[in-house]
């Protein structure tokens, strides 16, 4: 059987899916392009309006091919199969399971049940108190150069426009030995670059699920296995960033100098009703320290902007919070509601033309640091782990596209004979493009 899977969302959804197209595959399903597949699995997002209205978009795309496929169907996963839960099977009857977080790691199974037994429908959206463990699932002996590590699930904030713990439940820590067995299986099977992920990892191990090993103490344990040569980790709440963890950036070769920090705005009296928890002097003390442990520490961030309540005063504050980092980049998003949240029922909201024309002056903003922190870069050397081949090589242009340890995408020249990717390359920065810099290989 065939299976085709379309992601929606953060990268703990790219993750999810990674790890769900890997174990279909050792099941004995092949992976398909769109519209040759029998089976579609879409893993969905709820955190913004937007992202729910394209799921049902696709859904009704994906229903047009069972027309050519008999025996076609489509399971659901993550934010919205969590939200809307059965509803979506009434609406949409090619859909026959819908899972939540919590019942990825079963997903598989249910799937293979589903292709023997076609008039079953299989509904995952349980909540469990412990971390539902997955298997390894790697079907080939060899994995690329850099790989995911989900480290929790969940989280326990609350902020008052979030979704998030209502469709993906409270926090859950993995055990760190758990953690730590597939960060050393990946490094032996050729990964040299780990992300560990979570909602807010800075928490890890401290809920009821995890073991009390601290997130200081597995970035020590993680950055310590064998063929590990860069460790990043996303995403970080800025109350539980501890000074261990910025004393790890200090003290760890392998903790990339790069950090999304999502600052979210930089007016106190908005981060107090967004219940962050912090104040802009408090996550400017913290940037102080990054740096200061980490002089070359690229830092980025996410916004929302036209918080209900949020002044023209409030926003300018913002700008000015965003100008003093130097955001190298970031996610900035219209504030949107979201249903059950706290803030559903905060006034005044913000009028759209108003968030339009916020988001728009802080867009120009970032931009213009982006631009300021690429060129900064030209003329220096660096070293890139490679992924690939440039998306447009042409003869005499940069053929081969990695990332330097800040986590800038760059395209580079080089004359060796042998597909680079998955090693390091040292290379001369040339040029800053908009997005990513050019240059050579040395
Ligand atoms: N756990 C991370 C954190 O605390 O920053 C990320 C959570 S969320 C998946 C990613 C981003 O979506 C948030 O940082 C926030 O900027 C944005 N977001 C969440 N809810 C939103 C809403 N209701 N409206 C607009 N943006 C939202
Ligand atoms: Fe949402 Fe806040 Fe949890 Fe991040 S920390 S997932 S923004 S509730």
């Amino acid at each position: 059987m065939k299976f085709h899977v379309i992601t929606f969302g953060c990268q703990m959804n790219a993750g999810d899916s990674d790890w769900l197209s890997r174990s279909l595959t050792a099941k004995g399903l092949t992976p398909a392009p769109e519209g040759e597949a029998d089976l579609y699995i879409v893993n969905t997002c709820s955190v913004r309006e937007k992202p729910e209205l394209k799921v049902y978009s696709v859904l009704g795309r994906l229903a047009e091919y069972a027309a050519e496929k008999p025996g076609l169907f489509i399971a659901v996963g993550g934010c919205v199969a969590q939200q809307v839960g059965t509803t979506l099977w009434r609406r949409f009857p090619l859909v026959r399971l819908v899972f939540g977080a919590d019942g990825l790691a079963a997903a598989p199974q249910a799937i293979l049940r589903l292709i023997n037994e076609p008039k079953l429908r299989i509904s995952l959206l349980d909540f469990f108190d412990a971390y539902p463990e997955r298997d390894p699932a790697w079907p080939e002996a060899t994995v690329p150069a850099q790989a995911f590590v989900t480290i929790m699930q969940g989280c326990d904030n609350f902020c008052a426009y979030c979704i998030v713990p209502f469709v993906r439940g409270r926090q859950k820590s993995r055990k760190s030995d758990d953690v730590i067995a597939e960060c050393r299986d990946l490094a032996a099977r050729g990964a040299r670059e780990i992300t560990l992920l979570g909602q807010n990892v800075n928490s890890f191990g401290l809920d009821t699920a995890g073991d009390g090993t601290s997130f200081a103490t597995l970035l020590r344990r993680a950055a310590a296995v064998d063929g590990i040569k860069r460790l990043r980790f996303t995403t970080s709440h800025p109350k539980d960033l501890s000074p261990e963890v910025i004393a790890a950036f200090a003290d760890l070769p392998e903790l990339c100098p790069s950090l999304h920090l999502p600052v979210q705005s930089g007016a106190d009296a908005v981060l107090s009703r967004m219940g962050r928890r912090y104040d802009a002097a408090r996550y400017l003390h913290l940037v102080e320290g990054l740096t200061k442990a980490r002089p070359d520490i690229s830092l980025s961030t996410d916004i929302i902007v036209g918080f209900p309540g949020e002044t023209e005063e409030d926003f300018c504050k913002t700008l000015e919070l965003v100008r003093t980092v130097g955001f190298e980049s970031a996610f900035s998003f219209m504030y949107c509601d979201r249903p059950g949240v706290a803030a559903q029922s905060f006034e005044p909201k913000i009028p759209l033309e108003i968030k339009a024309e916020r988001l728009a002056r802080l867009q120009a903003l970032l931009d213009d640091l982006q631009t300021a922190g690429l060129s900064r870069r030209v003329g220096t050397r660096t070293e890139v782990l490679v992924e690939g081949a440039s998306r447009r090589p042409k003869p005499g242009q940069p053929s081969w596209r990695g990332r330097d340890p800040g986590g800038r995408v760059v395209d580079f020249t080089y004359a060796g004979p042998d597909d680079p990717t998955g090693t390091f390359v040292p290379v001369e920065i040339l040029e800053a493009k908009k997005h990513s810099l050019r240059g050579k290989a040395v």
